[in-house]
């Protein structure tokens, strides 16, 4: 019954599991709510199919939010921001565009190695940004004090990444284009978020009705065996009874037989009819051996199903976890992965003392990219450069999105000073990509800031430091590798 128990034992473990995701759902989604309806809010009154388009984003998501409907949302929204914006444009001063950005783009940019892509998701703050220029200062009007936005964003770990890079622009206000942005990435990981949850209960629901049919299954199988034990218990009591009194009778016979050929008569009687009850009690046990074999047989049947179905529960579940340790957009590891991996390189270096240096890339003048060329074409970027830097370490070594355009590298056995000889050719083949947007050239470059563990280091202190560098090499003029 032990196995029996085992199995009820994961079954509340999993109902419990379900209830505390669903809390966490119904938790985030409070926090999105809140944070859309403040978006919302604080874009009103600038134009009036704006308003119209944030009134009906507003209304929508106080019930509920509900992934299609946000979606079929986000493109007359991105339109209105759109139309406002070229409103604003045409009559504002026109300032003189970038060199890329004049250019007539269109097409995606190509990667000079071929590898496999993952497919571009399908973006709606790609036509926002498409449309409006960063570089123009937003009116007062459409203006917001970020720190309370910003404070509830960095409560979703998925948002951190954006709030990082938000805080980092030590501006008070978000524009238009960034609310805009911001509020097409929340919505996003809303969706994701309950669709994730979907996908869980419903996977959950279906382990449990599994789980509970097979125990079902266990325990009448147990209780046909219970039932056939006491049976064969019964039918032995009965046998021995039936002989015992067999038995009786050849003794009173033999006691008062009167003469020799009567006796031999009444005794071959006895015997045949003790006889009888033998094979008819070995008949019922035969086929009371042969019911127990079946039901064994099916039940080890039922057993090697199982052990698939909890090994195939398993793998999906190791897959899962390995999932959420990658990122979607370059399938190179995450911010999440990083963390894990610095805290366990962190305790090694402690223990053994073996250098190890860290590296914080930054693509150069990123959004510029974005805004002449569109988000497809960024993300697409950010692709290609994650992969190349994942190509280009050891196996022992760690690459991963840090979050934006930001990558960072943990070269295990390698001192700063090594570490820069490294990063300098990456840099240089990075600058060599070749990217190309429309067939015309597009320069992509990236810097670096590098360093080692030292001294009374913490992960955080390294992180810091390495990012120092990297702001450094942005103010040496980008496209170079600095040492701190
Ligand atoms: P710098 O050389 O100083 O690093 O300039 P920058 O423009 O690269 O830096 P900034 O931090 O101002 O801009 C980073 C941009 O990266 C802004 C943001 O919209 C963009 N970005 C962040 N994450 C993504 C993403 O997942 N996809 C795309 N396409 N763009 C992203
Ligand atoms: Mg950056
Ligand atoms: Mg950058």
């Amino acid at each position: 019954m032990s196995a029996d128990q085992d199995w009820r034992e994961k079954y509340r473990e999993a109902l419990r599991r379900l209830a505390e995701e669903e809390a966490r759902s119904v938790k985030t989604q409070n926090v999105l709510k809140l944070l859309i309806g403040r978006l919302c809010l604080a874009a009103q009154g600038r134009d009036a199919r704006l308003d119209q388009e944030i009134a009906r984003v507003a209304e929508t998501v106080r019930q509920h939010i509900d992934a299609s409907s946000v979606e079929a949302l986000l493109g007359p929204l991105s339109e209105a921001v759109a139309a406002l914006d070229r409103h604003e444009r045409a009559s504002a001063a026109p300032s003189p565009p970038a060199a890329e950005a004049a250019r007539p783009v269109s097409a995606a940019p190509a990667a000079p190695q071929a590898h496999k892509e993952q497919p571009a998701a399908e973006s709606t703050s790609a036509a926002i940004a498409a449309n409006a220029s960063p570089s123009e200062a937003a009116p007062a009007d459409a203006e917001l004090d970020s720190t309370t936005v910003l404070d509830r964003l960095a409560l979703l770990p998925e948002l951190k990444p954006v709030v990082t890079e938000l805080r980092s622009r030590r501006r008070e206000t978000l524009n238009l284009r960034e609310m805009a942005e911001l509020l097409e990435r929340v919505t996003r990981y809303a969706t994701e978020q309950r669709a994730q949850v979907q996908r869980e209960k419903l996977e959950l629901e279906s382990l449990v009705q599994q789980t509970a049919a097979r125990l079902e299954e266990i325990t009448s199988h147990l209780a046909g065996e219970m039932a056939d034990r006491n049976a064969s218990q019964e039918d032995t009591q009965k046998l021995n009874a039936l002989v015992t009194g067999e038995v009786e009778q050849i003794r009173l016979t033999a006691a008062g037989a009167a003469d020799v050929a009567t006796l031999r008569q009444q005794l071959t009687a006895r015997l045949d009819a003790i006889s009888n009850h033998l094979i008819q009690f070995q008949t019922r046990e035969d086929a009371r051996i042969r019911t127990y074999r079946d039901r064994v047989q099916r039940m080890r049947a039922r057993i090697a199903v199982l052990e698939r179905e909890s090994r195939t529960l398993q793998e999906n579940l190791r897959e899962e976890q390995r999932m959420a340790m990658i990122d979607a957009l370059t399938g190179i590891p995450n911010r999440a992965a990083y963390d894990d991996r610095i805290e366990e390189e962190f305790k090694r270096w402690k223990r053994f003392a073996r250098p190890v240096s860290i590296l914080a890339w930054d693509i150069d003048r990123f959004k510029a990219i974005n805004d002449a060329y569109g988000h497809k074409a960024g993300d697409k970027v950010l692709r290609v450069i994650g992969q190349h830097l994942a190509r280009h370490v050891r196996d022992t070594d760690f690459v991963g999105r840090y979050g934006g355009e930001e990558f960072v590298m943990l070269l295990v056995g390698t001192k700063a000073e090594e570490a820069r000889v490294v990063a300098d050719k990456i840099r240089l083949e990075i600058a060599q990509l070749g990217f190309h947007f429309h067939d015309q050239p597009v320069a992509v470059t990236a810097s670096c800031g590098i360093t080692e563990f030292t001294g009374s280091d913490t992960p955080d202190i390294i992180f810091d430091r390495a990012d120092r560098a990297l702001y450094q090499a942005k103010q040496a003029g980008r496209n170079c590798c600095v040492v701190s």
